[in-house]
């Protein structure tokens, strides 16, 4: 029987690869994201089911995986991928704009995982894939507040790693550096030549990339690995 795997943020982007790349590896798949329809300037939609949904909103987050579970079967990987950018250096940035990217980024963690976890306790099997990012690791300018959900999504994932070892489910974080979405769609030019010339791969990452590591720690026998945190940076940012 397939594995079901629900991957946030799965309509465009980083989250969208995930998915497809699930998919290719043979799992039932479900998507979903605050607007509940497929990115307008990604390709076709994939054969997976669209929920729409609010990662910030708990109760929400707990009517989507109800539909999800009736309609495909209890959730056995989870990718929490969804999440926003709202910069401003801190001596500018609004208390809306601080609770914004904490809701989504970091309370989306508890939100989503609260649903999942005990079902995947009680069956003995799970995989959680919670989407980090290099800012939450070395910080950056103007972002605060991604910097400190990011970071608190290591954390998160690492207790939740020590508190379901014991019970076959895993619990990992990806990170990923710079990697071509609309989330650099602001980013100026210059910015982005400037940013393409710290990373000694030589190029920005693709989606695809981030997808391949998530691919690697969803997969059965990836049961020794749990509380890591996977760099998908290109050499940008290299931690111990
Ligand atoms: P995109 O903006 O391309 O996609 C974000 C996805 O999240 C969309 O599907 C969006 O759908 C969904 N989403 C946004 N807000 C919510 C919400 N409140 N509830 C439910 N779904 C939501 O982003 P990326 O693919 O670039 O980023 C994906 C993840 O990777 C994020 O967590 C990001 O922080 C992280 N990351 C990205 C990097 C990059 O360089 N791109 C670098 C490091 C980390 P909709 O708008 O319809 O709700």
């Amino acid at each position: 029987m397939a594995r079901v795997a629900l991957v946030t943020g799965g309509t465009r982007g980083i989250g969208r690869a995930v998915a497809a790349r699930l998919l290719q590896d043979g799992f039932k798949v479900a998507v979903l994201c605050r607007s509940g329809r497929w990115g307008e300037d990604e390709p076709a939609g994939l054969d997976a089911p669209v929920f729409a949904c609010d990662v910030a909103a708990f109760d929400a987050c707990a009517a989507a995986v109800a539909q999800v579970e009736a309609q495909l079967g209890p959730v056995e990987v989870l990718v929490n991928d969804a999440g926003v950018t709202a910069d401003a250096a801190l001596h500018k940035m609004s208390r809306e704009q601080w609770r914004q990217v904490l809701s989504v980024d970091l309370d989306s963690m508890f939100n989503m995982c609260r649903q999942v976890v005990g079902g995947m306790r009680d069956r003995g099997f799970g995989r959680i894939i919670n989407i980090a990012s290099i800012n939450g690791q070395k910080g950056q300018f103007g972002q605060t507040n991604y910097s400190a959900a990011k970071a608190g999504v290591v954390g998160f994932t690492k207790a939740l790693a020590l508190e379901t070892a014991r019970k076959g489910v895993t619990a990992n974080a990806v990170a990923p550096g710079y990697i071509a979405t609309r989330m650099l769609a602001d980013v100026p030019k210059p910015v982005l030549d400037e940013i393409v010339q710290d990373i000694p791969v030589g190029r920005l990452g693709r989606p695809e990339d981030v997808a391949r590591a998530v691919s690697f720690l969803a997969a059965d026998d990836a049961d020794f690995i749990t509380g890591a945190v996977l760099a998908v940076n290109g050499g940008q940012y290299m931690v111990g």
